[in-house]
């Protein structure tokens, strides 16, 4: 199937946004559905026999059995029904992703509701108080065209102070008397801003699984970011909080990224020269990972995803892995990994990627490097957007998340020798991403 790339994408997608946003419709549904690959215009979806699931999991506190491989942020009806009928169960969704509850509510019509296990989030932001938290699940209620919703959780709160937000824990005492709610959890991938760099994912989480009230946990978890997530496991099994996992395949689209580095070179635009630095420290680190990829014989990112899959599933405090899929020859990659074992083969391959290329990815759930930066540019959000552009297909969303940034953004790092890469223990080269990213996610 023909791919477009995201570089041929962006004009399209900057000028639609623009409509978008002068119409006053940035956060309205439908648009979703437009995306690259989410159709299945080239394939007869009649002909698809997409591998079942094999292996289902108990979702901690609530008992339900949930399948391994679960719908995460699909933006298709008919790959997300086409994932239920493989036997996926568990769909997550939330009111931020634009139009999706309505894609979800139209991806279940007619199905058995028991079978399947629906979580949404609620961003503390907007009304907060009992009233205006019931109204806003009422209006998800009735978009996702569900008597109930299974999990609502609290999206991505930024401080452990937040957990107690009392008209949240009001309005879902209610909902759940009503039978409108029936457990009640929390998502986390790090804090938005550097403003709060002590209110790391662990120390949030870890908080709420003392508070208690939370069932399910989502959150960050992969084999080049696991300090953090190995601890939330662990509390998780211990007070049997359901777990569900995202960001769990951090393999870097680089021929992408290099190929971006290249036309930006190419251009022959006057590049200022701290710009100039940071790509060219960025390609240098680029160059050296394809040297191992070639060596190792690791040309296939498909092979490297897989074992990152493996590797999540592998642990036994993993209750589901939440998959973003952007079309149905991911999802035909993808399905069969359900049950499947992690190997000494995957073992070596992600131990070789992770010598060669761990440098080319910023760890989600990070920011270690934000309290360095003079102009207070949020690094790790803006490249948990360049990830959402580059490697889940989430164009639009992206852009206008990027957008929507208040304050700094990386058009500041323009002027900047760098000071958030020198204090990157991972050593990544973050002065040419966020040049890139500035590049593909930016409007203007
Ligand atoms: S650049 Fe390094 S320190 Fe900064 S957020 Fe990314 S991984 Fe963390
Ligand atoms: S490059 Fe400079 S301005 Fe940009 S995030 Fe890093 S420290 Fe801040």
């Amino acid at each position: 199937m023909h791919k477009k790339s995201p570089l041929n994408r962006r004009h399209f997608l900057r000028i639609s946004i623009f409509g978008m946003l002068g119409a006053g419709m940035a956060t309205k549904g439908g648009w979703a559905r437009e995306k690259e690959g989410t159709r299945a215009h080239s394939r007869d979806i009649k002909s698809l026999s997409p591998a079942k699931i094999k292996d289902y999991r108990i979702l901690g506190r609530t008992g339900f059995k949930v399948s391994d491989l679960a719908v995460g942020g699909v933006q298709d009806e008919g790959l997300i029904g086409t994932m239920l009928d493989a036997g996926v169960n568990y769909i997550d969704t939330a009111e931020s992703y634009p139009g999706h509850h309505r894609i979800v509510g139209k991806a279940i019509k007619g199905r058995d509701r028991k079978s399947i296990f629906i979580t949404s989030k609620m961003l503390m932001e907007k009304d907060t108080s009992k009233e205006g938290l019931v109204k806003r699940v009422r209006k998800a209620l009735q978009e996702l065209n569900t008597e109930y919703i299974d999990c609502m959780m609290m999206h991505m709160p930024e401080k452990v102070e937040t957990l107690k937000t009392e008209g949240f824990h009001a309005a879902m005492q209610q909902l759940k008397a009503e039978g409108r709610v029936r457990y009640v959890g929390v998502s986390n991938h790090g804090s938005f801003w550097f403003r709060d760099p002590q209110e790391t994912m662990d120390k949030v989480l870890l908080a709420a699984a003392d508070d208690g009230r939370f069932d399910v946990f989502l959150f960050a978890y992969n084999f080049l970011q696991m300090d953090q997530g190995k601890r939330v496991l662990e509390i998780c099994k211990k007070k049997k909080i359901g777990t569900a996992l995202m960001k769990t395949t951090p393999v870097f689209k680089y021929y992408i990224i290099k190929s971006l580095v290249e036309r930006l070179q190419k251009e022959g635009k006057e590049i200022p020269s701290l710009y100039k630095e940071g790509l060219t420290r960025f390609k240098d680190k680029l160059d050296r990972a394809e040297q191992f990829i070639k060596k190792y014989d690791l040309k296939n990112p498909d092979e490297i995803r897989e074992a990152a899959f493996r590797f999540v599933l592998a642990n036994p405090s993993v209750n589901t892995v939440c998959c973003s899929l952007k079309n149905y020859d991911e999802m035909e990659r993808i399905l069969p990994l359900s049950g499947s074992k992690f190997s000494d083969r995957d073992k070596a391959t992600l131990a070789v990627y992770k010598e060669g290329c761990g440098e080319l990815y910023c760890r989600h759930a990070c920011g270690m490097c934000e309290p360095r930066c003079p102009q207070g540019v949020p690094v790790n959000t803006i490249m948990r957007y360049f990830h959402y552009f580059m490697a889940q297909g989430r164009e639009k969303e992206a852009m206008l998340k990027y957008a929507k940034i208040p304050g700094a953004r990386a058009d500041l790092c323009r002027e900047c020798p760098g000071y958030c890469e020198a204090a990157c223990p991972y050593n990544v080269p973050i002065l040419g991403m966020l040049h890139l990213a500035h590049d593909q996610l930016s409007l203007a």
